[in-house]
Order: C-alpha cells, then sequence, then structure tokens
C-alpha cells in the first residue's frame, strides 16, 4: 500500500477511526516527491535515523528502505494500529510511544544504534515544538551528525539565515553555534492532509565538530545573544545594560575592545562580534 496516495492514506486512517489533532500538529505528508528527498538526505548502509513524529509512517517506511535502522518516537499511541499495518513490512523501524522531549535520547541513541556508525535525525516535526526540538537535539550533546526537519517556511528562513542579516534572530546564532544550515527545498501547504495554514521547507543542519567562535563563557554569550535580539533595532549600547545587567561605561569599554561600534544595532552583530563583545565582558 502507497500510504503517500491521499486516497490510501485516507482509508487506513478511516478504517481505524483516527481524526487528526490539531494540538498535535497532526499534518501528514500526502505528496510522494517529498519523502524520499529527505531520506536521500540522511540515509546510508550503516546509518541509523532517529525519526520524530512518524504519524502514519509515510516517512518511516522511506528511511526503512534506506537506512539500516529507524527508531520513531511518537506520542499519539492512536497511531498504534495504523502504524502495525503500514509498516508491517519494515523489519528494522521500531516505535517508541513517548513525548520527544521527556525522552532520555542519550540512553535511546546509545542502546538503539550501538551497531550504526553514523546517527542522523529525520522528521516531518510538528509545528508546535519545532524551535524547542532543535534545539534539544543541539544542546544535548548527542553522537547525531546530521538533521534533516521539515518546519513552517518562516522558520526555515530564520533557522537559515545568515547571522548579522536582517532575517536572522537569536535562534539563528544558536543553530549558527552548533550546526551548518541549509534550506534543502520548499514543501507547499497542499501536500499535507489536512493543510496547513503556511508552507514549508525542508532543512538540513549538519553538525560541527567545534563551533565556528571561540567563547570563554557560552553562559554569558548565549546571554548576550538574546539581550541582542530582544530590542534587536535600538542601540545596542541602550538596550543590553539593563539586560545584562551591568554599567554603560563596562559595556562602552568591551565594544571598543571588540573593536565593535558604540551606535550598533543588536541584530547587525556577526558570530565574530557576538564572541569577541562576549570574551571582552569576562
Ligand atoms: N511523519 C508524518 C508525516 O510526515 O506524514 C507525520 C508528521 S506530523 C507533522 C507530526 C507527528 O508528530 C504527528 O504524528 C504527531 O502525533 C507527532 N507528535 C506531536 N507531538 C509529539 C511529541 N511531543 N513527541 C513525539 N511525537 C509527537
Amino acid at each position: 500500500m502507497k500510504i503517500s496516495n491521499k486516497k490510501d492514506l485516507k482509508s487506513v486512517l478511516e478504517a481505524e477511526g483516527f481524526s487528526f489533532k490539531k494540538s498535535l500538529g497532526q499534518n501528514f505528508l500526502i505528496d510522494d516527491t517529498v519523502c524520499p528527498r529527505m531520506a536521500c538526505a540522511v540515509s546510508g548502509e550503516n546509518v541509523g535515523v532517529l525519526e520524530i513524529g512518524p504519524g502514519a509512517g509515510v516517512l518511516t517506511a522511506q528511511l526503512s528502505s534506506s537506512c539500516k535502522k529507524v527508531v520513531s518516537v511518537e506520542l499519539d499511541t492512536r497511531l498504534k494500529p495504523v502504524l502495525q499495518e503500514t509498516l508491517k513490512d519494515c523489519h528494522n523501524v521500531k516505535i517508541i510511544w513517548n513525548d520527544i522531549l521527556k525522552l532520555d535520547l542519550k540512553t535511546v541513541l546509545a542502546e538503539e544504534f550501538a551497531d550504526c556508525d553514523t546517527i542522523n535525525v529525520c522528521a516531518n516535526l510538528p509545528y508546535y515544538i519545532t524551535s524547542p526540538v532543535i534545539m534539544m537535539l543541539l544542546e544535548s550533546h548527542l553522537p547525531i551528525n546530521t538533521i534533516a526537519v521539515m518546519v513552517q517556511k518562516e522558520a526555515a528562513d530564520r533557522l537559515c539565515a545568515d547571522v548579522g542579516s536582517r532575517a536572522a534572530g537569536a535562534v539563528t546564532v544558536a543553530v549558527n553555534y552548533y550546526a551548518e544550515a541549509e534550506t534543502l527545498f520548499g514543501v507547499p501547504r497542499g501536500s499535507f492532509m489536512p493543510p496547513p495554514n503556511v508552507d514549508s521547507a525542508v532543512i538540513k543542519l549538519t553538525l560541527r565538530d567545534k563551533p565556528p567562535v571561540e567563547v570563554t563563557d557560552e553562559k554569558l554569550f548565549f546571554k548576550i545573544v538574546k539581550a541582542c535580539f530582544a530590542q534587536r533595532r535600538k542601540i545596542l549600547l541602550n538596550t543590553v545594560c539593563n539586560t545584562l545587567n551591568i554599567q554603560k561605561d563596562v559595556l562602552r569599554k568591551a565594544l571598543n575592545e571588540a573593536n565593535i561600534s558604540e551606535t550598533v544595532r543588536g541584530e547587525t552583530l556577526t558570530m565574530q562580534n557576538l564572541a569577541d563583545l562576549t570574551n571582552a565582558l569576562l
């Protein structure tokens, strides 16, 4: 059965009495050109893939045929009978019924992928947890190589923007600190059932061995990043002091030391500027 086909997917879901829950971000893919391209970004002979939110299993089945093992984490247990049917021929797939944000992923990856050379992540992410999931994957120092995920088009634009550009946000800097980000391709809203109100895009994050800049205090670096983007269009010298609880003179001295203009706006700082400012404030 080809469940990337709207008619077949509908009949499987109807047979099991399944109804979509908007609150769980349940928009299932019905475009059979999308899954092969997503799988291609993370697949390989000895690759284990962690999938988040298999839904009816359309991407799961694709990953199963191109990777060594797939472990899929799904929160909605109503999908049990659906996945039993759609994945009955996929013998290298394991489903973990849990919330991705509550799992001890370090242990899961170590136990499930011990015999794989590489671990990647692939998902059509539920949109309500896009940023928390991506940041959790990046910040947890997991043994992951590549993440290929579908996100809302606006989120893709922000996550993959150049740091220092108008499209960037605090999350752009955070992603850039841990990974190289690129947009692979766009996916129109009509590729899903039910169709969401926005278009989507698949992005690829390739995790870095080490950050692109050296900072002596990561906590302070991210505090500064947050402060810079909180009032991004205002002169940094006038806004960041309060948030960081420092004197204006101290910030002025640090800006000079980091060769950054005193009239700079937070949103225009590059990764190197942000790192230099952090190090100058220590
Ligand atoms: N992969 C399927 C596809 O592409 O058709 C379904 C993707 S759908 C956008 C998101 C899936 O994530 C749903 O199956 C939903 O139940 C599941 N989900 C939502 N919140 C979750 C969570 N916190 N942990 C794990 N899965 C979750």
